[in-house]
């Protein structure tokens, strides 16, 4: 992995995503390099590693915090932030750098609302965080209830039971708790209701968007039928029925 430390000018950015306010990426690019990755369109901005695959580097923004704290200093009123929509903010490099838990500490004293969406367990590092805020709720990625299907378009992201251990341990900690089902992959819809139906109060359900980056690993594996429109309308409409009024599309 190449870490590049790099100095951003703006870390709070208006965003174009329904229902989201604004959004904070503390990372450009991401240690998980899922193969389906929307984000990976971000080595464009990249003074480093335009030309690195997705998944093997990482610039850390190591001067966001006191860009925020200016930028939030200079709003009228709070608002609303998703961590993150461009990175994880919980890739390994934060274990190391800390930026996502410094920005969730200065969004609450400065009274922000504040979703956050990751793949990986070590967001219960800072379940003391959210237990003293109002207004968080953490959302974790489980597409797949198949750890053998994560290993293959995910190989370097969390295994799935750690991400459902997560979940567990912020839902029984009081923290508002969601799942973001996306984008469909291959699995077995009700064992993966089964397993999030106790530690979430809503799932977010979306279909397979940039299906060109993963058409070869489908077709190598026979996932034939679970690469159609069919697949994602049908096993969508089995979570939603399950999850009843906790369930929606994205
Ligand atoms: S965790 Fe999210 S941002 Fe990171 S590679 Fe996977 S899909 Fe992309």
């Amino acid at each position: 992995m190449d870490i590049t430390e790099i100095i951003t000018r703006s870390a709070l950015v208006r965003s174009k995503i329904p229902d989201v306010e604004y959004v904070i990426n503390p990372y450009l690019g991401c240690g998980h390099g899922c193969l389906y990755c929307y984000a990976a369109f971000m080595r464009r901005y990249s003074h480093h590693h335009a030309q690195f695959r997705w998944g093997t580097f990482v610039e850390v923004k190591v001067n966001i915090v006191e860009i925020l704290r200016a930028e939030l200093s200079r709003k009228r009123k709070a608002g609303t932030v998703l961590l993150s929509s461009v990175c994880d903010p919980y890739q390994p490099v934060e274990m190391r750098y800390r930026l996502t838990r410094q920005c969730i500490e200065l969004l609450g004293e400065f009274g922000w609302g504040i979703d956050i969406l990751t793949r990986s367990p070590l967001v219960t590092r800072d379940i003391d965080l959210f237990s003293s805020m109002s207004r968080i709720s953490v959302g974790i990625s489980i597409p797949t209830d198949s750890d053998r299907i994560r290993k293959i378009l995910e190989p370097t992201s969390p295994p799935i039971k750690s991400r459902l251990a997560a979940l567990k341990q912020l839902h029984e900690a009081g923290v508002d708790t969601w799942a973001f089902i996306g984008p469909l992959l291959p699995m077995n819809p009700r064992n993966l209701y089964k397993a999030l139906n106790p530690y979430v109060n809503h799932v977010y359900i979306d279909s397979l968007n940039y299906r060109d980056k993963v058409r070869n690993v489908f077709i190598r594996n026979r996932w034939d039928y679970e690469f159609t429109d069919d697949y994602a309308l049908k096993t969508g409409d089995e979570l939603i029925r399950m999850f009843n009024d906790r369930a929606q599309r994205v």
